[in-house]
This record gives structure tokens, sequence and C-alpha cells, in this order.
């Protein structure tokens, strides 16, 4: 594995280590709020979202009925610079409408994901993360503000974007991803944005969505770099076929030691939310088989080719 992390992080300007390195503690620290934080009886991925204007989880019960996509004469309006573009039109926005993105992590990579997606106009938006919001997060976590520290990242996302963009129903499921809910969780939405921080639960959406058939878009940040791909099953390579295994911990280096700025999350994000437009939509090229990276140090942005593994056990069992 190590060999072909090389192989793959060899034209880089950074190496592969940083991004090992980059998310132990974070996985660490997650793991212990788990404890704290996780919602008890979240285990069925879906019961504990809740209707598209509920305040708080349990509220009342909620539909994950697909919207009908139909445009009214406001949302012509709203998203007007959407429909006109070429090759998009009413046929794009009302499949955007109709379309049911989960956003895992809501943190420097799905803050922006998530704005992007309510702004543009997906109907149904489900948001996961079990931690609450640190101070030291607001410096690239846009979601949130100073009243917000101390809460439920989950729940403080959901209330800012239900109050930006009040059409869009936004289901929250509060607590972390587990392979216990994954499952029934990922199977309701059409689409995935893996924003989380840490291999762990990068490797654990890799395998739900391959498993489900569900295609995800993958980033990850380290410093001034970024690097994002799209995984569709069965259209090309998985996070497994390129990444292997979780690294070992001793591997890792702690996020905390290591600086990064906003503005390079919020790059990475962005594209993960291009990707999942483009596939609601059926327009433009996805990141299968290509991992994107940008280093914004240099503002260059490279784009490596990436084959399937056959010996992939995920791709192999789906
Ligand atoms: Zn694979």
């Amino acid at each position: 594995m190590a060999e072909k992390a090389l192989r793959f992080f060899r034209p880089f300007p950074f190496g592969f280590g940083l991004f090992y390195f980059w998310y132990s503690m974070v996985n660490l620290v997650s793991k212990c709020l788990d404890v704290v934080w996780i919602t008890p009886g979240y285990g069925n991925g879906g019961a504990h979202a809740r209707r598209p204007m509920g305040r708080f989880p349990g509220e009342a019960a909620f539909s994950m009925d697909q919207h009908d996509g139909l445009l009214s004469e406001e949302d012509r309006l709203r998203y007007q610079r959407s429909i006109l573009l070429e090759g998009f039109g009413p046929e794009g926005q009302r499949k955007l409408r109709a379309g049911r993105v989960l956003v895992v992590g809501l943190g420097g990579l799905g803050s922006p994901a998530l704005y992007y997606l309510a702004a543009a106009g997906v109907g149904t938006i489900g948001v996961v993360d079990g931690d609450r919001v640190d101070l030291s997060n607001l410096q690239r976590q846009i979601l949130y503000g100073d009243g917000d520290v101390g809460q439920s990242k989950a729940l403080a996302a959901a209330d800012r974007i239900r109050r930006c963009y009040g059409s869009v129903a936004i289901i929250v499921h509060e607590g972390r991803l587990t392979a216990e809910n994954g499952v029934g969780m990922v199977s309701l939405y059409d689409f995935v944005i893996e924003a989380t921080d840490n291999f762990e639960s990068k490797f654990l959406v890799n395998d739900i969505c391959v498993g489900l058939g569900k295609p995800f878009s993958h980033a990850a940040v380290s410093g001034y770099y970024g690097q994002a791909m799209t995984v569709v099953p069965g259209a090309g390579p998985c996070y497994r076929c390129v990444f292997g295994n979780v690294p070992s911990r001793d591997a890792v280096i702690s996020p905390d030691e290591e600086g990064t700025l906003g503005m390079v999350a919020g790059s990475l994000g962005a594209v993960q939310a291009m990707e999942a437009i483009k596939y609601l939509a059926g327009v433009g090229r996805l990141l299968v088989g290509r991992l994107f990276t940008w280093d914004g140090l240099t503002s260059t942005a490279r784009e490596v080719t990436l084959p399937v593994e056959p010996s992939c056990p995920v791709c192999l069992k789906s």
C-alpha cells in the first residue's frame, strides 16, 4: 500500500504522509466526543431525522418523500441564472429540486458544500456530524458564528441553512455516521458528500456507498493543499482502490499540529458541491477515476488519473 500511495502522490508537491498525519488526533478526539454527543437511538439512520421545517430532532415525523421537482414561479426567478445555463435549463433545476444529498461532516469542507447545495436548490439535504462547535472551528467552518460555540454542529448548521433557504428540506442526523446506522442513513439519499476529517470515516463512507451503489464525492485538505475525487460504484475506482486501508495511528500526525486556511477547504468543498450538482442534473464530467488537487499557495490545480484496483475487496464484493 505504501508503494501505491507513493506512486500516486509522487507527482504532487506534498507528501501523502501529510494526509495520514493530518487526521489522527481529530479521529481520537472525535471518538471521545462520540460518547458525549451522540443522541441515543440514532441506530437506524433515519428515525430521528426531522421534518423539513422542524426545529429539534424528534419534534415530528419527517418524510423522505421525494420532492416532485416542480418549479414554482418563485423558483424560476430564484434559480434564473442556473436555468439560463446551456445544457442545464429548467429540467436541470427540476432534477436538483427532486434530488437528495447527504453531507457527512460539517466542518471546513461541509460548510461550503452545504451552503452551495442549498443555494443551488437541491430539494432535500441530510446533514450528519457528532461534534459541537469549538471557537477554533470558526476560522474555516463558515456555517457557524460566535453564538454557535458549544452548540451541536448538525443543529446549528440546519438552523443556519433553514434561515437562509427556507424552501430546502434539511434532515438532521445528529451524531456520527457509524457502521451500524450508516447503511440506513445513506440509502435515503441519491448522492453523498464525504467531508469528514479522519480516515476511519472516509473508508466507512466509501465502503457503505460502494456496497449500496451510491455515488459520493471525497475531499481532504492538508495545509495549503487539497484533493477531491468522485466515486461512482461500477464506473471507476473507489477510495479504497486508491488508498488501500486505514493507516496506523503512529503514521498519522495531529491536525492540531498543522495549520490550514479556510479558503483551501472552501475551494474543495465547492468542488464537492459541484460534483453533486453535476451528478443530479446529469451535466458535465465527474471526477471519476481522476484525483483533482489544489495548491492554494501557488494557485495550481493538477489532475492524476486513478486506475481501478482489481483486488479491491469492496469493489469485488459489490
Ligand atoms: Zn475499490
